[in-house]
């Protein structure tokens, strides 16, 4: 529709001439400003924002007011042109606003403002343009309003914009596919945490920095204490809820360098950067009294529930994948504890 209405617009501009016309004038002018205003509200349908139509309806129809007040002829395309430029610009470069507000979401900021630097650059002209019929009117109206001899400049100088345009909502359009696609992969779809997948490239990464830096990190593998019962007395949704419960105690109580994974069905893997074997030690203490300190409200009734926590910091001589299974065998030897409590593992040496 945008594309639609920015030809049609654009079509009836060329034509212009010496005489008077509401269609080449005015109604060419508002076919293009409807069509940006069109690019913009598809732009937030796509990014699921509300629908500026209420600010852009006032904006066009303000536009449109004010280009009535002269007759739509040569004579006064000064008038017209910086009127048409300004709203242009404003529909522009609100757009590009809205779409780098709405792509920081799934990307860093510089992306999100590079993707959408098309916009600014068009928003831009639209002001110079306004800015320069301001200063030299007599030299430049000719020339902006566009009559038959010019008509293959301005008529390309669209076809750029609406190329542009395209270029661009596609790309956000992509982009945004592709992030949400990224996310789809990497991420747990009950609890929104890290999934194993995304886990090996973290740990990697991780024990890389340790190789290099000699900052230890230690590792937390958790596992709800009999959490079959709570599906067996309360049913799955129940299950559900407990683990949603757990994921989001867990964001809340660690660091933002913490990674938090969903390790199996009730398991959960944590990646403590930066964490020596003592203060993994301390981590986990907080974990568990959080855990015992809430319930959860199911059906009015409170389900209280417990974990078992197994610890491991990396060393020397030992890979990632000893590493795991030190934190795995230490939370096996937690449920063979008793539950609720919490164990750590060496290699050849337990605790
Ligand atoms: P333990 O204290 O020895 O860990 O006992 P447990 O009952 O927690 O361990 P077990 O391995 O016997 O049972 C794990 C249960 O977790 C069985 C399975 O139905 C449940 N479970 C796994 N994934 C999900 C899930 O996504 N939602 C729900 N509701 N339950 C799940
Ligand atoms: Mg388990
Ligand atoms: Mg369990």
């Amino acid at each position: 529709m945008a594309n639609i209405c920015t030809v049609a617009g654009v079509l009836l501009y060329t034509q212009r001439s010496e005489a008077i016309s509401y269609l080449y004038w005015f109604t060419a002018d508002m076919a293009i400003l409807l069509g940006l205003a069109l690019v913009r509200w598809g732009c937030q349908y796509l990014f699921k924002h509300p629908v500026s139509y209420l600010f852009d309806l006032v904006l066009l129809t303000s536009c449109a007011l004010l280009m009535l007040l002269v007759p739509p002829s040569l004579a006064y395309a000064v008038y017209l042109v910086i009127i048409m430029s300004i709203t242009a610009a404003t529909l522009i470069s609100l757009t590009g606003i809205d779409n780098v507000k709405a792509s920081k979401i799934h990307m860093p900021i510089f992306y999100a403002v590079l993707i959408n630097v098309p916009f600014f650059i068009m928003g831009t002209l639209f002001i110079i343009r306004a800015v320069a019929l301001f200063l030299y009117p007599e030299d430049l109206a000719k020339l902006s309003a566009a009559n038959k001899l010019n008509a293959p400049i301005v008529m390309w100088s669209y076809i750029i914009l609406l190329l542009l345009t395209n270029l661009v909502l596609y790309g956000n359009a992509l982009t945004r596919l592709v992030y949400k696609v990224a996310r789809l992969v990497n991420r747990d779809q009950l609890t929104g945490l890290w999934n194993r997948h995304a886990l090996l490239d973290k740990l990697d990464e991780v024990d890389a920095l340790w190789q290099r830096s000699g900052s230890a990190y230690s590792l937390l593998v958790l596992d709800l204490d009999h959490f079959k019962q709570v599906n067996d007395t309360y049913g799955h949704m129940a299950g559900d809820t407990v683990l949603k419960h757990t994921a989001n105690l867990l964001q809340q109580t660690l660091r933002k360098v913490d990674f938090i994974c969903r390790y199996g069905g009730e398991e959960f893997l944590i990646i403590l950067p930066a964490t020596n074997a003592d203060e993994a030690m301390i981590v986990a203490e907080k974990i568990q009294s959080k855990i015992n300190s809430t319930s959860v409200l199911w059906q009015q009734k409170e389900m209280t529930f417990t974990l078992s926590i197994g610890c491991a910091t990396c060393k020397t001589h030992i890979n990632v994948d000893q590493l795991l299974q030190l934190a795995d065998e230490a939370m096996y030897l937690a449920k063979n504890t008793g539950r609720n409590t919490i164990c750590t593992k060496e290699l050849n040496m337990s605790t």
